[in-house]
């Protein structure tokens, strides 16, 4: 989406890199080094479908190579084009710095409108698209590994898995060449619900300091908070679901493309998810409004706002009139350069793309290592760990004995303590860490540092100090 009188993604993403590089020392050289991208491949391919051969155009841009292999997701969408691909190859470089997942940063697209095609068109272009990006290793597990983004998912990442296979029959790493893959292809335990995982546990963080909450004007926990989602697909269903059945939060609006709903009592997501499924979308889902005009609801009184559908939506046609006082950008870029400056003035608290969606990244980071070590988290140890605490257990049991019976262990501590970790629990563990870690860094630079007032400032402070460690340590 690009409004006029706005600079595009991909400049509004260089403008966050400059305010920020900015209220650093680096040298001129270094700093232009880290910003630019590196290279971006542009390929043109035909695929015979429906008795005639259609050419579809694809992208895949390389930002930073500072760390190999580079990552990023592949996005299936009409409007995809070299700009949008660039911007969203740099956020990914700065994002796996933050996180500190070891990639550089990456990303692709393809120019097609997913629902116009059948399942086995699709299979067809896909597995063209990672023919032709895999024969000049832009798909590759030690060069540069694909993941999922907006129009693709599980079934796209095992297609290009497969193809990666056939054409490297003896690579004995073959399936870290993508990630995102179901389980039964390589897949691990988690990735799916990831990045809305993620979105949950970011903001579970920023609720654990009573100064960021001041900051943003509100009190109290995440119970009983308000949210609006935009975009109810992987992101978004996911970050709604979590917020409203773990946390207490109360869903009262989403926003999909035919419109959105709202409900002051909190919308049920997975009826709604439903819905959209059978239907096509939230027109006509009972018990709430529908509201034609579904942008107009992103200025409706909320607690969070938490656009996740796609780049630009708050832009300056509409920042002055958001009412939230916080946002978390689950989506990559909903939020312009010149929004942003809007909304700082207004004192919104903005938690920013490169931290709030990372939760895909580094549960893609932990597939790699998965694929790269053969072996499934958690086997070796999970037995071992359940026959140490049954020791424990055994052992306080007889003391109770020996006492007369006199105190004993819940049966539900039991079955909590007893339970080994399997692989989900070891990915939401390191997923939780890794969310709680990276925002306390940007924390302490957004309370410390007195010219650094908001968080996104904070955050690309940190990722281009790191990026900036890894060019000085090769003698850049
Ligand atoms: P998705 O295709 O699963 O879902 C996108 C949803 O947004 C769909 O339900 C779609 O109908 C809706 N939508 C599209 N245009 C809309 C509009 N104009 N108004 C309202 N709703 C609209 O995609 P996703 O994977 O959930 O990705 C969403 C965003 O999150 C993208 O910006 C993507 O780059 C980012 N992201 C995704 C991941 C991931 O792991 N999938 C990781 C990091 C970032």
């Amino acid at each position: 989406m690009s409004v006029a009188n706005e600079p595009s993604f991909r400049d509004s993403v260089d403008l966050m890199f400059n305010r920020a590089v900015s209220l650093l020392d680096l040298s001129p050289g270094l700093e232009e080094k880290i910003r630019v991208c590196n290279a971006t491949y542009t390929v043109r391919f035909g695929v015979r479908l429906r008795g005639k051969i259609q050419t579809f155009t694809g992208y895949r841009s390389v930002h930073s190579e500072h760390m190999e292999p580079v990552k990023g997701g592949i996005r299936y969408a009409p409007s995809v084009n070299q700009n949008e691909v660039e911007a969203l190859a740099a956020l990914m470089t700065y994002k796996c710095a933050l996180v500190e997942a070891p990639f550089g940063g990456s990303k692709g697209g393809l120019c097609i409108d997913p629902t116009e095609f059948e399942e086995h068109e699709l299979e067809l272009i896909t597995r063209r698209f990672a023919y032709e990006l895999a024969k000049r290793d832009l798909i590759h597990p030690s060069q540069n590994v694909p993941a999922p983004d907006m129009g693709t998912g599980e079934r796209e990442m095992a297609w290009i898995a497969d193809q990666y296979a056939r054409m490297n029959t003896t690579d004995i790493n073959a399936r870290a060449c993508v990630t995102g893959k179901p389980l039964n292809a390589g897949g691990i335990a988690g990735r799916v619900e990831a990045t809305g995982r993620g979105v949950q546990y970011a903001l579970q963080e920023f609720f654990r300091d009573a100064r960021d909450i001041e900051k943003a004007g509100l009190s109290g926990s995440l119970d009983g908070k308000r949210v609006i989602v935009q975009g109810l697909g992987n992101v978004g269903y996911h970050a709604a679901k979590f917020l409203s059945e773990e946390d207490g939060c109360k869903v009262i609006g989403v926003i999909e493309r035919d419109g959105a709903v709202v409900s002051a009592d909190g919308l049920d997501i997975e009826a709604l998810r439903h819905w959209i499924v059978n239907h096509g979308g939230v027109k006509g889902f009972p018990d709430a409004t529908y509201v034609e005009d579904g942008s107009k609801v992103l200025e409706e009184d909320c607690d969070i706002l938490v656009p996740a559908a796609m780049e630009g939506v708050i832009n300056l046609t509409n920042a002055e009139r958001i009412k939230a006082p916080l946002i978390i950008e689950a989506a990559n870029g909903p939020v312009t350069a010149g929004a942003d400056d809007v909304l700082r003035k207004k004192g919104t608290v903005i938690i920013p793309d490169m931290y709030a969606n990372a939760g895909g990244v580094t549960v893609s980071y932990f597939e790699w290592v998965k694929n790269l070590s053969h072996i499934r988290f958690g086997r070796m140890q999970r037995r071992q760990e359940e026959a140490r605490h049954q020791l424990v257990v055994d052992q306080l049991e007889a003391l109770s004995d020996s006492m007369g019976k006199s105190w004993s262990l819940s049966p539900d501590f039991k079955q909590k303590y007893l339970k080994g970790a399997g692989e989900l629990e070891l990915v939401r563990s390191g997923l939780d860490d890794t969310m709680r870690i990276a925002y306390q860094s940007m924390r302490d630079i957004w309370h410390d540092r007195e010219d650094v007032t908001d968080l996104r400032t904070a955050a690309y402070l940190v990722s281009i100090q790191k990026v900036a460690a890894s060019y000085k340590a090769k003698g850049l």
